[in-house]
């Protein structure tokens, strides 16, 4: 996995930080960097390139089932999120968020409103992870709303947001609807003719493709203020200039056109392998709680809370289990999970949760291999405590 010989023993069960990259997508980008062209050039290779940044865009709209010319190719979900609240927000008006957005919505969403801090109201979530509406139909009666950013999985424990009530109160008010899909897009069927977002964010290497390239849609007739974060030479209808990075973008085709072939047979195969896991945990550790475990979630995510033992310290006794505390993008800084927290956990819970995400590649002997490590672990760290306590 990493060229450490010891790491091909690892079972990764990490895929909400970055997914394996699907052989269809290796080969694809391999394929693209092995060949000259710039997607913009009008002679014969700058034609091939264009032509692969087509078919990609083409299987990315298939996966979403929207148009491909509604569809901006970005660096990845961070900077769509940047696009889609940025520009949304020069409508003029209060931004709607929740308090369990990726910081790529969230500290966007605080940057853009600094200057007028009540400008941004963000919704509370109740123990569950399922937001809470009643600020939202009330703000809509009292205030101009620009936008209402809602992401529609979370990436750390995995909760499903039914966003239709959302989209029908904020299209009321006439504020556009803007949905951070980046961890739901190719693991869940996904069909844009019928969530009626009018924007939503994505990134490759969540679904199989390269790390580094995602994409923005914009419904067709959004009345969108043109706010392009890079300006430049005008590529992608003027709304993201440079380069277009034709090897990522076919990586990332490749990627939507193998998870729309497989997500129907794969969501179910891998809700299943999460649900034994879930029920290992639960039976050999009964005093382990399931973060979410009561509401609908993405088949792959399970958040685990061990209580009173340290991620950080569960994480470490298994180094042949690749999991995450709290999300990647803020692992390594000291703060606990600002979800776990806007869920009504304490500092202690939120600091001994972990998250394993399953995925395309995951396979029963994987939950086998990674339940019987992770209860040693526990098992571990539980001893290791108890000692130093009674030293
Ligand atoms: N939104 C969510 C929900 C995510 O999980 C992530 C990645 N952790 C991002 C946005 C940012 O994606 P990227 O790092 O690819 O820009």
């Amino acid at each position: 996995m990493t060229g450490d010989p010891a790491a091909t023993n690892v079972v990764y069960l990490d895929y909400n930080a970055t997914a394996p990259l699907r052989p269809e997508a290796l080969e694809a980008t391999l394929d693209a960097l092995r060949s000259v062209g710039n997607a913009s050039s009008m002679h014969h290779p700058g034609r091939e390139a264009a032509a692969r940044v087509d078919l990609a865009r083409r299987q990315l709209s298939a996966l979403l089932n929207c148009s491909p010319g509604e569809l901006i190719f970005t660096s990845g979900a961070t900077e769509a999120n940047n696009l889609a609240l940025r520009a949304a927000y020069a409508r003029g008006g209060t931004l709607v968020t929740t308090a369990v957005e990726h910081p790529a919505v969230l500290e966007t969403a605080r940057t853009i409103t600094a200057d007028e801090p009540c400008s941004l109201l963000v919704l509370p979530v109740d123990e569950d992870g399922v937001v809470d509406l009643e600020p939202l139909l009330s703000a809509v009666r009292h205030r101009k709303l620009a936008l209402v950013s809602v992401m529609i999985a979370n990436n750390e424990t995995g909760v499903l947001t039914a966003l239709a009530p959302i989209i029908e109160a904020a299209h009321e008010a006439g504020a556009l609807v803007h949905t951070d899909a980046t961890q739901y897009v190719g693991r869940l069927p996904l069909d844009l003719t019928e969530l009626d977002v009018d924007l939503l964010s994505l990134s490759a290497h969540k679904f199989g493709g390269p790390q580094g390239v995602g994409a923005l849609f914009v419904r067709r007739g959004t009345l969108l203020p043109h706010r392009p974060l890079l300006v430049g030479g005008g590529h992608e209808r003027g709304w993201r200039a440079g380069t277009l990075n034709v090897a990522g973008i076919v990586g990332l085709g490749a990627a939507a056109e193998a998870s729309r072939l497989q997500l129907e047979h794969d969501a179910p195969r891998i809700a299943g392998l999460r649900d034994v896991l879930e029920a290992g945990l639960t039976s050999q550790m009964p005093g382990c709680r399931i973060n979410g475990a009561r509401v609908p979630r993405l088949p792959g995510v399970t958040s685990v809370t061990f209580h009173n033992l340290p991620a950080d310290a569960v994480l470490a006794s298994m180094p042949h289990v690749a999991a995450s505390d709290g999300s990647a993008c803020s692992s390594g800084a000291p703060s606990p999970s600002h979800v776990l927290l806007a869920m009504g956990r304490s500092r202690d819970d939120a600091d001994s949760t972990v998250r394993f995400s399953l995925g395309y590649g995951t396979t029963k002997s994987d939950v086998e291999v990674a339940l019987d490590a992770i209860v040693k672990a526990v098992s571990h760290v539980r001893s290791a405590l108890a000692a130093t306590d009674g030293a």
